[in-house]
């Protein structure tokens, strides 16, 4: 027995179900993370064909199934499609590893209508957030305080001792939050890895536990403040989770050692350099400061202005059989 029940969804994930039907993994609002197929999704004339699209917002009405069961989807109209994130390869992965998170850490048809707001509210900011690494970081540690295992980062988590802890504090993914020098030394012979993070990440994590709103995103961290506050809060995230990310470890990889012009989906602009060699502009747009851009680029001298078109003497004249989309 089912029933006709109406929601706004955000596909976390798309799987296919034979040739032209597939399985949607939703994250809604009144019925937190359901699974539905849709028939013939793919077909050429299908109804729902551009109606859902992953982390855009789509209203759905569906025959729900009891129990966890794979409900059947009716209607599907797109509402929010979130274009800067199909612009943004940056911001679309964090997205992914935020999806990742969702589909691990959310009971199956347990409504979460909070997390839910939260996860819309980001999504809409994170297409122009200048950092997607922070902005992730940020949505990861929302998430668990939504769920209820927030890290406690205003006193030990051993012995209760508030603020100013010792700089020999660390992070403790075991103990639930931080750890003083004390707790942290009778802690040593057990379970669970001691992080220690600079008093400057401590710092920006309590500022971050009080700035609320996807809209008013933290401001990037420089490199080396954040990626050990990314990888402890990792850490966190699998030990509360029972689970691994790798998606999530992809996407760091991924931002911190690529260069953009390999993932970027548009090309990169291209100039000359003081030196007459072509030097490619970072996407600084598009990276930010989170420091992904390893090498970077040097901008045109502004006493020798780039040229387009005529390279220096002692330059290979640029190649004429380049094949285009219509070459044969
Ligand atoms: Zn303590």
């Amino acid at each position: 027995m089912s029933e006709l029940v109406h929601d706004l969804g955000i596909p976390l994930r798309f799987t296919p179900w034979r040739t032209t039907s597939r399985y949607v993994h939703w994250f809604t609002r009144e019925h937190g993370r359901i699974v539905t197929l849709i028939r013939g999704a793919l077909r050429p004339k299908s109804f729902h064909l551009g109606q859902c699209d992953l982390f855009a917002t789509s209203d759905l009405v569906f025959y729900r199934r009891a129990g966890d069961a794979i409900h059947l989807l009716r209607e599907c109209r797109l509402l929010r499609p979130r274009p800067s994130l199909r612009t943004r390869w940056a911001a679309a992965s964090a997205a992914s590893a935020a999806a990742e998170l969702l589909l691990r850490a959310l009971p199956p048809s347990a409504p979460h209508p909070r997390l839910y707001d939260l996860t819309s509210r980001w999504l809409d900011a994170l297409g122009d957030a200048p950092c997607p690494e922070t902005a992730l970081v940020w949505f990861e540690l929302r998430v668990l305080d939504l769920e209820g295992l927030g890290p406690k980062l205003d006193r030990c988590a051993g012995c209760g001792r508030t603020h100013p802890l010792p700089s020999e504090a660390a992070f403790n993914p075991a103990a639930g939050g931080l750890l003083c020098g004390q707790c942290r030394a009778q802690r040593a012979d057990q379970r669970g890895i001691s992080i220690p993070l600079p008093r400057a990440i401590l710092d920006a994590l309590s500022a971050w536990r009080h700035a609320g709103h996807p809209t008013h995103l933290p401001a990037p961290l420089p490199p080396r403040l954040l990626h050990p506050l990314s990888d402890a809060v990792g850490a966190f995230l699998r030990f509360h989770l029972h689970t691994t990310l790798p998606g999530r470890d992809l996407m760091l990889e991924v931002l911190r050692e690529a260069s953009p012009d390999r993932f970027a989906l548009r090309p990169p602009p291209l100039t000359m350099d003081s030196n007459g060699r072509v030097a490619k502009l970072a996407d600084a747009q598009d990276l930010g400061s989170c420091g992904a851009i390893r090498g970077g680029s040097t901008p045109p001298s502004p006493t020798r202005p780039a040229v387009a078109g005529s390279p220096p003497a002692g330059c290979p004249p640029p190649p004429t059989n380049i094949p285009t989309e219509t070459s044969p």
